[in-house]
């Protein structure tokens, strides 16, 4: 199970992204291109001679939502999710509504400054969330271009290092929130050919799989820094890989903690999975983070000290009492520490909203 750090974990996300968003798009085309173009009056219209279209109530929840009409957004939305309780992108426009409805609960959230009436829709918002992706973790993220209108690049010259950098590093998240997954996906490949290091939480094939389906693995071998751990696993996806990749990567040999480069730190985490490892990335300006990888499902794990369910981790053969110890000393960690959990897209978002890793990029 995955969530990675913004540089390889999203890397292995969006190669995923990328190559399943033609099924996606195959799912309901015809509908969802029928109702996306069309007016709040229209979709009121046609929800009058058709109220059991879940699809419908859907699109017409979205127009609610972009003329900022909350409550009737909710209406619709948890009257598509009644009509077709599978609707994962109905839950998941549902996980994102209260954040709307209250534009500096982003930023309350991740202070841990939740107003006390505000917690129940915090908590109805993670159940929504975790039920978007467990019924599809394939969910379609287009919902995050209504939630999250990113800028457009507005550079005057565009052959300036900001706008590169801009272009290297955050244009790929607005072309993921906008749905241009393979123009994401070749930014990303982009992105690893130049870096100087790619680094990763663990081997899970949703955290790796950036590098195991690279299109050019010579390309990228160089800056590939997978552990000894991580590449002896048993939990590495060897078939994945495209044949004679592997061998090309040299692994990373370090006991404890090892400085990849100045401001960024590993040190082994084994638990997850025996390659586990925790990124610890300083930046210039003092900002801190660590990418935990999957120690964490989400952010509350941490904030309730709640790991996952028994079977989960059966499931997973975790080392459960040490995955329980990292949580715990997770939870100690100085408040100015940004913990990066992957796998929870809304608190990664509201991250980016806060300006968290734009500011990071923006001084590298
Ligand atoms: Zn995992």
């Amino acid at each position: 199970m995955s969530r990675s750090s913004p540089f390889t974990a999203l890397a292995a996300g969006l190669g995923l992204v990328g190559s399943l968003a033609v099924s996606l798009y195959g799912r309901s085309a015809a509908q969802e291109i029928a109702f996306s173009g069309k007016n709040i009056a229209q979709l009121e219209e046609l929800t009058r001679k058709d109220s059991n279209e879940a699809t419908l109530r859907y699109y017409l929840g979205l127009a609610y939502w972009s003329k900022s009409k909350f409550d009737q957004a909710d209406s619709a939305l948890r009257l598509a999710v009644q009509l077709n309780p599978r609707y994962a992108e109905a839950y998941l426009a549902l996980a994102y509504l209260p954040y709307m409805r209250r534009p500096s609960l982003f930023t309350e959230e991740i202070k841990d400054r939740v107003p006390d009436k505000w917690m129940p829709k915090v908590e109805e918002a993670n159940r929504f969330y975790q039920r978007a992706f467990m019924i599809n973790p394939l969910v379609s993220l287009q919902i995050l271009s209504l939630a999250f209108p990113l800028d457009e690049r507005g550079f005057r010259d565009y052959t300036s290092a900001e706008s590169q950098m801009y272009e290297l590093f955050v244009e790929g998240f607005v072309d993921l929130s906008k749905g241009r997954y393979a123009t994401a996906y070749e930014r990303l490949e982009k992105a690893m050919k130049v870096a100087s290091a790619i680094v990763c939480t663990h081997e899970h094939q949703d955290h790796v799989g950036g590098i195991a389906s690279a299109p050019d693995a010579a390309a990228i071998a160089k800056q590939v820094r997978l552990t000894r751990e991580q590449l002896q696993s048993p939990k590495l996806e060897r078939g994945e890989f495209r044949p004679g990749a592997l061998a090309e990567l040299a692994p990373l040999d370090y006991q404890g903690v090892y400085a990849v480069a100045p401001g960024v730190v590993v040190q082994k985490a084994p638990g997850h999975s025996p390659g586990s490892q925790l990124v610890y990335v300083e930046l210039a300006d003092g900002k801190r983070f660590l990418f935990v990888g999957d120690i964490a499902w989400s952010k509350d794990n941490i904030r309730l000290q709640r790991g996952r369910p028994g079977l989960a981790t059966l499931l997973m053969k975790e080392d459960r009492p040490a995955v329980a110890a990292q949580l715990k000393a997770l939870g100690q960690l100085p408040p100015d520490v940004h913990v990066v959990v992957a796998h929870d897209p809304v608190a990664l978002e509201q991250d980016l909203a806060a300006g968290l890793y734009r500011q990071g990029f923006s001084g590298m």
